[in-house]
């Protein structure tokens, strides 16, 4: 007999803790850390979305909204996402949920039957393996490549064999590569889809931080917008990560099986962040184009940086990392030893699954200082 009754489910244990945590509960614990691990935007949320949920505050409004998010939002969802030329029903085809993250989970939870398999274009967020296995389903790597500036390539979804897979997710601009997808390179992966009938579920959640070029979403492909779950939200782009809030575009009958677990669980997204997004959709734009600018510079740096210390690195144009190679052999023995001697945090790229061997994932939504210091302490590490 178990000491305690409280045991963890089978599923929920076959789950490992995330390498990324330990990796920082680590360097949490050491003094003058510069991190180049986190995930998140270093600006404040914009200063009108915050007096926006102030407002709404002291105004009292602190109720439960519509399950699928206030009707004034999903509008300008609606309006704001035809800059990638997608078209969505803000009563049918939107759901505003608690993060990305959220609508993540809850389509898997509404799309995977026990079994099914699902294709995951490596290395990729750390969230959608476990996602995929708290609903029941098969994770199936799919190994993207630095030769291929880890873009998703039909021959490296066929040498996976996602051929049997019922579900393919992947998320351009990449988190933790920075990799963006082209429209002609987006067609090959959706006409393998076609092909195979396989439904996409696109995690944009980066594709306002895209750098060079326009963001393609592969939902306005012929023949997949009704074969594709888009993922967004307020994290990235609007420096919104504490608000949690995002949302999942899709056709009317997946929408409703997404709010069939949303109503239940979660009943509504937090209502002052749906205030503030409002606000931000409506007036915060130009904060948006600033942090941008912002980050390409950053990028354009540590590119330069990384590239005068001969470490190699593919030319990130989206999100706000790269994924370098790691100068040692082990990226893991590379990132500890960088950590005890430099105090510089990055993350080992095996951390984000197959493909990620080898390479190390730095984030630049760090500030300019921040960068200029970890740069100069990992050349005299190297040195
Ligand atoms: N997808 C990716 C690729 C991410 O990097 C993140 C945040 N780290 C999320 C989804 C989750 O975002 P949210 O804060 O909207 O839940």
């Amino acid at each position: 007999m178990s000491e305690t009754p409280l045991q963890p489910s089978d599923r929920v244990a076959s789950v490992p803790e995330s390498g990324i945590r330990r990796f920082f509960e680590v360097a949490a614990e050491m003094d003058n850390v510069v991190s180049l691990g986190v995930g998140e935007p270093d600006f404040a949320t914009p200063y009108r979305a915050r007096e926006a949920a102030i407002d709404s505050l002291q105004r009292g409004r602190t109720s439960y909204t519509a399950n699928k998010g206030m009707v004034e939002l999903r509008e300008r969802i609606a309006d704001h996402v035809t800059r990638y030329d997608l078209n969505y029903d803000p009563d049918e085809e939107i759901i505003v949920t608690a993060g990305a993250s959220e609508a993540i989970d809850a389509t898997f939870r509404a799309l995977v039957n026990p079994g099914d398999s699902v294709a995951i274009a490596q290395p990729a967020y750390v969230s959608y393996e476990p996602g995929v296995r708290f609903a029941g389903g098969e994770p199936l790597p799919v190994e993207t490549r630095a030769e291929d500036e880890f873009v998703l390539t039909r021959e490296r979804l066929e040498a996976a064999g996602a051929q049997e897979a019922e579900l393919l997710v992947y998320c351009y601009p990449n988190n933790p590569t920075g990799a963006t997808m082209t429209e002609d390179e987006l067609r090959e992966v959706a006409a393998f889809c076609r092909e195979h009938d396989i439904a996409v579920m696109a995690d944009e959640i980066y594709a306002a931080l895209t750098y060079e070029g326009d963001h393609t979403s592969i939902a306005t492909l012929p023949g997949m917008r009704e074969r594709t779950v888009v993922f967004n939200g307020f994290s990235k782009a609007y420096a919104m990560t504490g608000m949690r809030l995002g949302y999942a575009l899709a056709p009317a009958h997946v929408v409703e099986s997404i709010n069939r677990i949303h109503q239940y669980t979660m009943l509504s997204a937090p209502t002052t962040a749906q205030h503030a997004a409002i606000e931000a959709l409506d007036n915060c734009e130009p904060d948006v184009e600033e942090m941008c600018t912002q980050y390409d510079r950053r990028r354009n740096f540590v590119l330069a940086r990384l590239d005068e210390m001969g470490i190699d690195c593919f030319e990130a144009t989206g999100a706000f990392y790269v994924f370098p190679e790691s100068p040692w052999p082990d990226a893991g023995e590379f990132a500890e030893a960088l950590l005890q001697a430099e105090q510089v945090a990055v993350v080992p790229g095996d951390a984000f699954g197959t493909g990620g061997e080898g390479h190390l994932r730095m984030s630049y939504a760090s500030s300019m200082d921040d960068l200029r210091t970890a740069m100069d302490r990992i050349e005299r590490f190297l040195e």
